[in-house]
Order: C-alpha cells, then sequence, then structure tokens
C-alpha cells in the first residue's frame, strides 16, 4: 500500500493505542511504533477509583491489551518504560531512552502526540511530604493502594469526578474521608440544584464534605500529618490531591506545534498540527465543542479514543474527521448516578448565553411497577431559539439512558417540541408511560 510507512505514536494511553489500531486497520503494511513513559500500555486509568475500592481486584485487570498481544494481533511494536525526550521535525525522528536506558532514535513519516494529561498540582507547602498521592497512572495506583492499608483518616482534595469516586470506593473500604472543596459545592460542571442532592448523597453516606475550602499546604515531620487550608486544619493519614488536570504538551511546544487558547494542543478536525505529518490525539488536545462552536479543553476517556480512531487513519493515509465534542459524562457516588451534556445555565452565563431552563422530579419506572427510583432532570435551552443546550440528570436509576437521549437531541439541535415527539421506548420496569425526559420537555414547552 502507499502512503506513509514509518507511524510512530508517543504515549500508549487510551489515545495512542486507538490511533495504533486506527493506523493498522487502514494500513496493513506500515511500520507502528508506539512508545510509552510507563510500565504499561492499554490501561485504563478511569478504573483506579474500583480497583482501590476492591471491586476490581488486580490492577492488571485495567490493562486491555497487553504489548504481546498488540504485536500478536496488530503487528504493532509498544515500546514500554521508553521516553521519549526530543522531536526532531526537520529530520522526521524521535528521541527516546530505551528500557535499558539507552538512548535510541526513531525514524516517521507521520508521526502521533497522545501524550495526555497529568494532574494538576497546586504549586504549596509540604508537597514533599509522604502519604500525598494523586489519581492517574496505575504505577501511582498500586502505590496508593499499599498506603490506604495503614491508613484510616484519608483527605481528598476537590469534589470533581476523582474526589467523588474516591470517596465511595474508600467509604466502601471503612476509611474516614474528608473532602476538602474549594467550591461552595460538589462538581463544578453541574448547576447548582444537581450539586445539591449529590451533597445530600455524600453526606448521607457519612462523607465529611467541606466546601469553601482552598488548600494552601500540608504538614508533618516525614509524612502528611495535616492538610492546611486558609481557615483551619484537618487530620488526616494520607491525602490525595484531585483538583484537575493539564494537557501535557512539553514535547509539542518543544517541536514547535501550535497550542490552542485553552493551553491544549490546536488541531484541525484531522486531528493533525499546524506540522503537517504530525497528528495528535487524546488529553493533550483541545476540542471542538459543537454547542459553543468554539475550541474547549475537556478531557475525557472517550473523546481520547475517537480522537486517537481518527488520527490513527489519517496518520496511516486515510481520510477521517472528528466532529467535536458536546462535554458529555457520567458518574456515579454511592447510590447516586450524575450524568451532565451539553453547557450547564451558570457554564452558559460565562459565554454571554442568554438561557431559560427547567428542573423536574420523577421516578424510574411506572408508579405501580416495584422499586421505582426518584430521578432529577435539568434542561437548559437557548433563550433566542429555544433549543436545548445543555442537560443533567442525577438520579438512583436510568440516568445513562436518559443523558444518552440528551446528547443526541443537543448533537442535533432539538427542540423540546421535537424531543415530546421523539419515539422513545416504554415498559413499566423502565419507565412511567410520561418519561421523565418526556416531562421535563413538556415543561419546557410551557
Ligand atoms: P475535576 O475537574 O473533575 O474536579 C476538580 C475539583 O477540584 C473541582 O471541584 C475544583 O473546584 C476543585 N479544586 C480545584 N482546586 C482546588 C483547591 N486548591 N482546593 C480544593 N479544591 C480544589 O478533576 P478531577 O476530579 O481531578 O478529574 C481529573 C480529570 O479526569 C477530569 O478531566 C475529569 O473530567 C476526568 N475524569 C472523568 C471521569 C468520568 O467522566 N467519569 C472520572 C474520573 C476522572
Amino acid at each position: 500500500m502507499n502512503g506513509p510507512q514509518k507511524i510512530v505514536v508517543i504515549g500508549g494511553g487510551a489515545a495512542g493505542m486507538a490511533s495504533a489500531a486506527s493506523a493498522r486497520r487502514v494500513n496493513k503494511d506500515a511500520e507502528i511504533t508506539v512508545i510509552e513513559a510507563s510500565k504499561y500500555a492499554s490501561y485504563g486509568s478511569c478504573g483506579i477509583p474500583y480497583y482501590l475500592g476492591n471491586l476490581v481486584d488486580d490492577v492488571s485487570r485495567l490493562v486491555t491489551y497487553t504489548p504481546e498481544q498488540f504485536k500478536k494481533e496488530r503487528n504493532v511494536e509498544v515500546l514500554t518504560d521508553s521516553y521519549v525526550t526530543r522531536i526532531k521535525v526537520s529530520l522526521k525522528t524521535v528521541e527516546y531512552v530505551s528500557e535499558k536506558g539507552e538512548e535510541k532514535e526513531l525514524e516517521f513519516d507521520s508521526l502521533i502526540l497522545a501524550t495526555g494529561a497529568r494532574p494538576l498540582v497546586p504549586k504549596i507547602e509540604g508537597l514533599n511530604l509522604k502519604g500525598i498521592h494523586t489519581v492517574r497512572f496505575l504505577e501511582g495506583a498500586m502505590k496508593l493502594k499499599e498506603d490506604l492499608a495503614s491508613s484510616k483518616k484519608v483527605t481528598i482534595i476537590g469534589a470533581g469526578y476523582i474526589g467523588l469516586e474516591l470517596a465511595e470506593n474508600l467509604k466502601k473500604m471503612n476509611k474516614e474521608v474528608t473532602i476538602l472543596e474549594l467550591l461552595p459545592r460538589p462538581m463544578p460542571n453541574v448547576d447548582s440544584e444537581i450539586a445539591s442532592i449529590i451533597e445530600q448523597e455524600l453526606r448521607r453516606n457519612g462523607v465529611k464534605l467541606e466546601l469553601n475550602k482552598r488548600v494552601i499546604g500540608f504538614e508533618g515531620k516525614e509524612r502528611v500529618e495535616k492538610v492546611v487550608t486558609e481557615n483551619s486544619k484537618y487530620e488526616t493519614d494520607l491525602a490525595v490531591v484531585a483538583v484537575g488536570v493539564k494537557p501535557n504538551v512539553s514535547l509539542a511546544k518543544q517541536a514547535g506545534i501550535e497550542l490552542g487558547k485553552t493551553g491544549a494542543i490546536k488541531t484541525n478536525s484531522r486531528m493533525e498540527t499546524n506540522i503537517r505529518g504530525i497528528f495528535a490525539a487524546g488529553d493533550n488536545c483541545e476540542s471542538h465543542h459543537i454547542v459553543l462552536n468554539e475550541p474547549t479543553y475537556v478531557p475525557l476517556a472517550q473523546t481520547a479514543n475517537k480522537m486517537g480512531y481518527v488520527a490513527g487513519a489519517n496518520a496511516a493515509g486515510g481520510n477521517e474527521e472528528f466532529p467535536g465534542i458536546v462535554g458529555s459524562a457520567i458518574t456515579k457516588v454511592f447510590d447516586l448516578e450524575i450524568g451532565r451534556t451539553g453547557i450547564g445555565e451558570e457554564e452558559a452565563k460565562k459565554y454571554g448565553i442568554e438561557t431559560k431552563s427547567v428542573f423536574i422530579k420523577s421516578r424510574s419506572r411506572a408508579g405501580y411497577y416495584p422499586e421505582g427510583k426518584e430521578i432529577w432532570i435539568k434542561l437548559i435551552l437557548k433563550k433566542s431559539s429555544n433549543i436545548v443546550i445543555g442537560g443533567q440528570v442525577v438520579g438512583y436509576e436510568g440516568v445513562w439512558g436518559r443523558i444518552v437521549a440528551l446528547t443526541l437531541a443537543i448533537t442535533n439541535k432539538l427542540t423540546p417540541k421535537q424531543i415530546l415527539f421523539t419515539d422513545l421506548p416504554y415498559a413499566p420496569p423502565f419507565n412511567p408511560v410520561w418519561d421523565p425526559l418526556i416531562v421535563a420537555a413538556r415543561v419546557a414547552l410551557r
């Protein structure tokens, strides 16, 4: 086959491995090499909280494919424990340090940067103390699990996705869990009505949630003993910092690859950077936001996989496009499922978009059918066009399906009336005949 014959992927996470697999589908003959800094490739870091909570017994179960499987099934070389130090754009080579510590060089026709993101850690006092962790990589997860075994009081900094997922899993391990959150409520990417239901769920399950707390340092002799905020101190045996991530763009910068205004790598819809033949995918990239019609930084696993699919195909001579995102995400904390898509009302304000919204409470099953649960839906509409631009759903079952439906509605710019007349499925074990989503659409129509 014609087209690029040497394809190098930097990073063996979700985006990197999806890129390599996609490149192979398009080009059966190319030499494809993935260079990964850690000992693991093709790992699912989203599973770490469940590994910590013993729902997943061994870290190896978070690895989808081993390098050996990738070699055997796809003829892709995966070099783990190998670290790229430099991209030489004009020579079309990358320099890397191999597993054995040797300095090596590899040529490429196409290069894919899938270097991901790293945890944000505020520059505060006491970070060098033992017992302070972040959650991102499998090696770190194993160390954290070991350290948790001898710790009772755990303090989590940040009530975002990781903070919530950890809180649930660590409570199940009988830890005393405190969350310190900077904002006046948990989960900054949902609106306050939804956040207050999340807050109740955390408190109901015995998590000590401390809001409006900016962490300014850690204290201890060798190991962390106290987490210090602006107005108080919290005794702890262990701390986890989960205050977000930042794109890992140092290699991109070194190579002269353009970054966008979000600070992540800017690409076109083919996932190609400003340098021809160099593509990027995953948590190091910004995405086109379909509702806002501008670049945003929303690093999530499914986006990374799809970006990888596109970048890999194009790097191998194919022609795919990544249309963008609407910011759909889902998680759960204890019994409460939490989903969001599109833009929130508070977020819309920041972009100067005038909105109206509805917020309803309903049940997940027909009234007469046993074990129906509470479910809440918020719809956000653009005032000028009456199009649904955001949806947030929390409840004790049935959130995923409604968020999926809303994702499709928002991507396709539907109005409440179009949602109302969408032919949704119904049966008593799954929903009331007026599905909560239809109820929300009807209220929005008024
Ligand atoms: P996050 O952005 O979800 O939450 C960070 C939280 O930390 C926010 O609530 C923020 O207000 C708070 N915070 C920031 N600075 C603080 C400070 N100094 N003191 C106290 N609180 C502070 O980030 P995360 O939980 O670290 O997750 C990392 C990334 O992984 C995110 O991009 C997230 O979307 C992604 N992720 C997604 C899922 C999912 O989709 N289910 C699960 C896990 C992680």
